[in-house]
């Protein structure tokens, strides 16, 4: 038996060439149509720029192909001239994997941006891997149909890079993260071969998943070019409460109650620190809507897709029981959508006004859902310890165990000081979160921020997996070298 020759034979002692040939451009012009290569510095600069300015690209050339036949053609003409190719999406992943160095070429998916297909009958969109996230809730909404993942970056970030870094957001503890909203996926490999696993079955199992080894690999196995995403129902029905809490541990009581009594209907339950919330008021102008502060707030939707209006004594009674047992201060209920968008504004607010707030050194970390009141309360003690006055603007999915444990600059501390510190506070709170069999990412990836902490943190047998695996679908590391398993690791 014999398999298909690779369209390019690889050598897998090669490593990406250390700068690009000065006959590529040309090349990838004559191969491709006008408009798919840029190289002038005012038409690359979009592409070279990080939102948080932590670093900044180079690359000399920009690829901005319509289709999958464009991406394959430029991933083979790169990977001929052994140059690395650096895919992007809408570059909000905020870790720096899209960060290019001058020896590489930079492959923007931006304008593969077509739906392919809405299919209302198998719950099922095919799409581009360049489609913005929130043009796609709204296909599928326009079916009638929902597509849960839904993040403060949705009207720029792509599909693409939400399944290259298994994106989560607000919705994951009904619906699941990026992954398990995936049923099938085309994907561009480092040898310019098109796996076709663009496949919209509910259930298949004929071998590997592949899928999952791209789903979070952030561009270092493949370039995602469309994938089969999963639909739901849409849902009719949402109410909203924000519950004033005295203890973390009260919010965990608060979680497994609406878990227990309404199931299914618990979209969402996030967590704001009393700083996040005094933040987002100073800043916004928003308001919340008690009288008096308290140590934490929990916002939690139910929501449903069923019109006989069950969801709202759902709600009142599940505060009526925790009022009673003395977990809940203080609640309200949206009465509008309207209200139920200004509450949630209260939380959608802290990122933005965070940065008006100082300089922030940022750990998006995962625990057992469980231990959430532990580290808490370990990493509080810890980080003023080894830094007296700083503020924490703790906030995220606590229906996942992801807090977003966010540390703002101590009042008349200088912010460059202070974010020289960062590497040192990173330690502080990810020994803890090691310490509780935590992740030191819960939803943005590693890109090249964390690479360093990635090594420090991973078992060492998973790592060689990763590594092993790398090489065999990349084995000159020509897709996206140095993110995720940092230089050495390829
Ligand atoms: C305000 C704000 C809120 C956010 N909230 C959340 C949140 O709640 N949950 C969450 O998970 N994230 C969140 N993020 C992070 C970010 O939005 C997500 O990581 C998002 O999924 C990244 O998508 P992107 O298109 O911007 O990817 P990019 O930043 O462009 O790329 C991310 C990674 O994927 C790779 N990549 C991109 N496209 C492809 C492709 N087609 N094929 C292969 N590799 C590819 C890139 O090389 C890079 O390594 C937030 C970011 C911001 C700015």
């Amino acid at each position: 038996m014999s398999g298909a020759p690779f369209p390019l034979a690889i050598d897998p002692a090669a490593r990406p060439a250390r700068s690009v040939p000065a006959d590529l451009a040309a090349r990838l012009r004559a191969a491709l149509p006008e408009g798919v290569v840029l190289t002038e510095e005012a038409d690359r600069t979009a592409y070279l720029v990080e939102e948080r300015s932590l670093y900044r690209g180079e690359a000399p050339i920009v690829l901005r192909p319509r289709s999958t036949e464009e991406v394959a053609t430029a991933v083979r003409l790169c990977t001929e001239a052994g140059v690395a190719i650096v895919p992007q999406g809408g570059n909000t992943g905020l870790v720096g994997g899209t960060v290019s160095a001058a020896h590489e070429v930079l492959l923007s998916l931006g304008r593969m941006n077509r739906i392919e297909e809405v299919d209302p009958l198998n719950f099922t969109m095919t799409v581009q891997s360049g489609c913005v996230l929130a043009d796609i809730q709204s296909a599928a909404e326009a079916a009638d149909r929902l597509f849960p993942l839904s993040l403060g970056a949705q009207g720029s970030c792509q599909i693409g890079g939400n399944l290259a870094s298994n994106a989560g957001g607000i919705n994951v503890l009904r619906y699941g993260n990026a992954r398990e909203l995936t049923l099938g996926l085309e994907v561009v490999l480092a040898d310019g071969r098109v796996w076709n696993g663009l496949r919209a079955l509910h259930k298949d199992n004929t071998g590997y998943a592949l899928k999952h080894l791209f789903i979070g690999s952030e561009g270092t196995l493949g370039i995602i070019t469309r994938a089969v995403l999963k639909l739901f129902p849409r849902l009719t029905d949402r109410q909203v409460a924000l519950c004033a809490l005295n203890d973390p541990s009260d919010a965990l009581t608060l979680l497994s109650m609406a878990r227990g009594r309404a199931g299914e209907a618990v979209t969402a339950f996030e967590l704001i620190s009393s700083f996040a919330l005094e933040i987002v008021e100073r800043h916004t102008g928003g308001q919340t809507p008690f009288a008096g502060r308290h140590p934490l707030y929990a916002l939690v939707e139910l929501a449903g897709s069923d019109r006989d209006g069950t969801l709202r004594p759902a709600m009142e009674s599940l505060l009526e029981s925790a009022f009673e047992a003395g977990v809940v201060a203080d609640a309200v209920i949206a009465e509008s959508l309207d209200q139920a968008g200004n509450l949630w504004r209260l939380r959608e607010g802290i990122p933005e006004t965070q940065k008006k707030a100082g300089g922030s050194i940022k750990h998006d970390i995962s625990v057992p859902v469980s231990r959430v009141p532990d580290f808490l309360r370990r990493a509080g003690e810890a980080v003023e310890t080894a830094m007296p006055g700083v503020r924490i603007c703790a906030f995220g999915h606590l229906g996942d165990g992801n807090i977003h444990y966010n540390l703002t600059q101590p009042e008349g501390m200088e912010k460059t000081a202070f974010l020289a510190q960062w590497e040192r506070m990173n330690a502080v709170v990810h020994d803890i979160v090691a310490g509780l069999s935590g992740s030191i990412s819960a939803e943005h990836g590693i890109g090249l921020l964390k690479a360093g902490e990635l090594l420090r943190y991973k078992d060492p047998v998973e790592m060689d997996l990763m590594r092993r695996l790398r090489d065999a679908l990349d084995p000159a590391h020509l897709l996206n070298p140095g993110k995720m398993m940092g230089r050495g690791g390829g």
